[in-house]
């Protein structure tokens, strides 16, 4: 049997945290899961917390906290953009010192350590797909910035403890993932969309609909994070994880409104302030060194979701900011 790890998941109990916890819980390893809620609830992990081998701390991770493990994947970080935006500064901080803490941890206790990055660090990208060797083309002072520049900034610490300590790191630059356990109020596309077209309201499509977004199913990134952070060739990344199927936003809102069975629907609103024109991640790199392709398409995996926004009480839900 494969060694029993100590494994910390920080933002664990986010909609990407909860479904890793659960995945890293059934191979039999123990799980911390450090979470403050600030875009989560509870609920995402409830159904762990009688498990000898899971452990939940209410924590914020812009604070120190001492621990010893022999893994740490760092998730925490709010994702969706009303949610980073709502506190700027804060965010910046939870990407900053979240990771001086988390680096500090690893390197006492020789665990190795993965980061959840993001394709935002491409910012509007001029080329596409985007390769892992773009730089990217982030406005540092815009309203997203908070997050992009706090993401890189976090990838260059990476980069630094693994140069002057030779720490045992990992980036992921995860594309947009979506799934059962997204919060509904969090604003992002494809939880506005369902919970839209679920409740017979016309969905919101920003700008004319036809930027870009190439989305990935929560099983597949979930794979292949683990890779990432299992991989025997000691392959650090930066890699690209996201599904390159790509779709303009008014085709995903189309799609939407068909698996529901509801008459196309759309009000159109501005859009906001440095959006991507388009997305989408170029993944020969996570095919080669982690023989990782995702397998599930936008209709499986919206149907999933669908199926999962169906079954919830949407009520239980707070709105997390004052933005929706
Ligand atoms: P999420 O908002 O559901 O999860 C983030 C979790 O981090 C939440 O549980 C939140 O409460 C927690 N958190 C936030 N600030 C914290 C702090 N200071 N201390 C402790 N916990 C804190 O979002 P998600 O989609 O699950 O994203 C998880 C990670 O993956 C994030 O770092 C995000 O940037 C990254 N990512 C996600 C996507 C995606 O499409 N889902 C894309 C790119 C990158
Ligand atoms: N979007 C939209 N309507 C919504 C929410 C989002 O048209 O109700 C658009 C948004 O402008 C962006 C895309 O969908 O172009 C993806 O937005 P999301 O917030 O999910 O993630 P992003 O990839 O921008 O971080």
């Amino acid at each position: 049997m494969a060694k029993i790890k100590r494994i910390l998941v920080v933002g664990g109990a986010g909609f990407l945290g909860s479904h890793l916890c659960e995945k890293l819980l059934d191979a039999g390893h123990d799980v911390i899961c450090v979470d403050n809620f600030f875009t989560s609830q509870k609920s995402n992990v409830a159904s762990l917390l009688g498990r000898t081998n899971f452990e939940l701390i209410r924590h914020d991770i812009t604070l120190p906290i001492y621990l010893e493990v022999d893994e740490i994947y760092n998730l925490a970080c709010p994702a969706a953009p009303g949610h980073y935006q709502y506190n700027p500064i804060k965010t910046m901080k939870t990407s900053l010192l979240g990771a001086i803490n988390l680096l500090g941890m690893a390197k006492r206790c020789h665990a190795k350590i993965l980061q959840a990055s993001t394709s935002e660090i491409y910012g509007d990208p001029e080329i596409h797909p985007q390769t892992e060797n773009y730089r990217g083309a982030v406005n540092p002072i815009g309203p997203r910035s908070c997050y992009d520049e706090g993401k890189r900034a976090a990838e260059s610490l990476f980069m630094d403890y693994y140069r002057v300590y030779g720490l045992n790191i990992r980036i992921a630059r995860i594309f947009n993932t979506y799934g059962p356990k997204m919060h509904p109020f969090d604003g992002r596309v494809v939880s506005n969309f369902i919970r839209q077209a679920i409740s017979g309201n016309p969905i919101t499509i920003f700008g004319d609909g036809s930027q870009t977004r190439s989305f990935c199913y929560y099983t597949d990134l979930i794979d292949g994070l683990i890779r990432l952070m299992e991989n025997d060739q000691n392959f650090i990344g930066p890699i690209n994880l996201g599904n390159p199927d790509e779709f303009t936003i008014l085709e995903l809102a189309k799609l939407v409104q068909k698996l529901l069975g509801v008459q196309e629907n759309f009000i159109f609103k501005e859009l906001p302030v440095d959006d991507p024109c388009r997305r989408q991640p170029d993944i020969a790199l996570a095919r080669k060194k982690l023989n990782w392709i995702p397998k599930i398409s936008l209709e499986e995996g919206l149907s999933k979701t669908i199926q999962w926004f169906r079954q919830i009480d949407i009520s239980e839900f707070r709105p997390p900011t004052p933005n929706y």
